[in-house]
């Protein structure tokens, strides 16, 4: 590691798959303002629908999601007769219709029976216009994959499968109590395949307890090896503060700033030798992998499924905890899965916290998105950088080190700094200052 770098590499920020971030969501955003915006939305409205299924069979040690285990199935059940229901009244409250893309995230979304899985796409299908729908992914844990799943996947139209892979090595698992053979993902990608599931997205981490440059390194040959279109790898976020269950992992097994640094690095070439681009900071695409395109051209943006190309005027979040995104601003569900059930069994929108957008974020959103996305913002258009206070005096150090570089008020992430973009981004931050957030560290 450049030793230039090493100051950098415990600073902490958020990962900006929203602008304001989450922990600025308050509530002052309501059922009644959904409701509102939801009404304000134009026929002609681009939708995303995300679905978010918070059950898993066993719950791994470093999991930072929304999410409980259950080897009984009435909760999954219970929860997929309440989701239908809530899909009826966010349906009811919009002329919006037209829907772009489907994402099922988790959780495990793939902890849905087969039949409870087609009655949820079955009710989306009766209940908007999926005529121009470009993708219809899932999360899935390949261990729990079944054949009657597959087939029910094939029948809805499921385009896109995102696996859970984080590290392939038997000694990492273990540390991290997730148990799950290099065999068991091949298979479970050979299935889909052959099953018409066609794309397929494979995460990878790093930072894990026990794991060596050498492990993410053997990692991230493997599941190139397997020719995923896209592949994912994230530095995993100790904060048991936040998340109890990581309480479990050994903190003094968990590798320093610099090997997190290094195995970031160790990942992003080896996904290159490989024929992998890299898109924004922690993303990769095969050449002829429609987001390699739209890196390109300028397309790509930020959702809470991290990058993806451009695609929808507004987000609608279904299930507990998820998060909608409207032109006016973002609407978080109860995280809890009684305070959400009660208000959907109520008829009511689940919406309990969120932040109306205001011109001022929506500028601050976009140089943020372009600084991620693309490296570079030009803010001359809003102000220059006089416009923003302390951002100027933020990025000077980081333009001292080479992170950055400032020629008339265009700001560019340089390949040096490009690990530390959300730094970079965070110059442009308005509540960053009186946050007491914490997050993660930045790579
Ligand atoms: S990592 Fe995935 S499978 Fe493991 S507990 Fe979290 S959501 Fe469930």
């Amino acid at each position: 590691m450049d030793q230039t770098l090493r100051p950098y590499a415990d600073q902490t920020a958020p990962r900006y798959t929203s602008y304001p971030t989450a922990p600025h969501f308050t509530d002052q955003v309501d059922g009644e303002t959904v409701q509102r915006w939801l009404g304000e939305l134009p026929e002609d409205t681009d939708l995303a629908l995300y679905l978010h299924v918070p059950f898993c069979r066993d719950i791994c040690w470093y999991c930072g999601c929304h999410t409980v285990g259950t080897r009984k199935d009435a909760p999954v059940l219970e929860y997929a007769a309440m989701l239908l229901r809530e899909i009826g009244i966010v349906a009811g409250a919009t002329r919006a219709r037209r829907v772009k893309a489907i994402h099922w995230g988790g959780g495990t979304p793939n902890i849905l029976t087969p039949e409870a899985f087609e009655d949820l796409a079955a009710e989306i299908a009766a209940r908007f216009d999926l005529s121009g729908l470009e993708e219809h992914a899932i999360e899935l844990d390949p261990r729990t994959l079944t054949a009657a799943q597959i087939e029910a996947f094939a029948r809805v139209g499921v385009t896109r499968a995102s696996l859970g892979v984080q590290d392939l090595n038997p000694h990492v698992q273990e540390s991290i109590g997730r148990i799950q053979p290099y065999e068991q993902v091949a298979e479970a990608v050979e299935r889909l395949r052959v099953g018409g599931v066609q794309k397929i997205n494979l995460d990878l981490m790093y930072g894990l307890p026990n794991q060596t440059l050498a492990d993410a390194q053997r990692s991230a040959a493997l599941a190139a090896g397997l020719h995923p279109d896209r592949l994912a790898a994230f530095g995993y976020a100790h904060v048991p503060w936040f998340k109890a269950r990581q309480r479990l992992i050994a903190e003094p097994a968990l590798p320093d700033a610099e090997t997190r640094f290094d195995q970031a690095e160790a990942i992003r070439d080896t996904l290159a030798a490989h024929g992998y681009r890299a898109i924004g900071f922690d993303h990769f695409a095969r050449a002829d992998d429609p987001l390699a395109a739209a890196a390109e051209d300028g397309r790509l943006g930020r959702s809470f499924q991290g990058y993806e190309e451009a695609r929808a005027d507004a987000l609608l979040g279904f299930g507990a905890s998820a998060i909608s995104t409207y032109p006016q601003g973002y609407a978080q569900n109860a995280p809890d899965l009684g305070g959400w059930s009660r208000a959907v069994a109520a008829g009511r929108l689940a919406t309990v916290r969120g932040r109306s957008v205001t011109a001022e974020d929506r500028v601050r959103r976009d140089i943020i998105e372009r600084l991620l996305c693309a490296f570079e913002a030009d803010v001359r258009p809003d102000g220059g950088l006089a416009a923003f206070p302390g951002a100027a005096d933020a990025l000077a150090p980081l333009a001292a080190d080479g992170l950055v570089a400032i020629d008339d008020d265009v700001v560019r992430v340089t390949q040096k700094g490009r690990p530390f973009a959300r730094l970079v981004a965070q110059a442009f931050d308005a509540y960053r200052a009186g946050s007491t957030a914490r997050h993660s560290v930045a790579v």
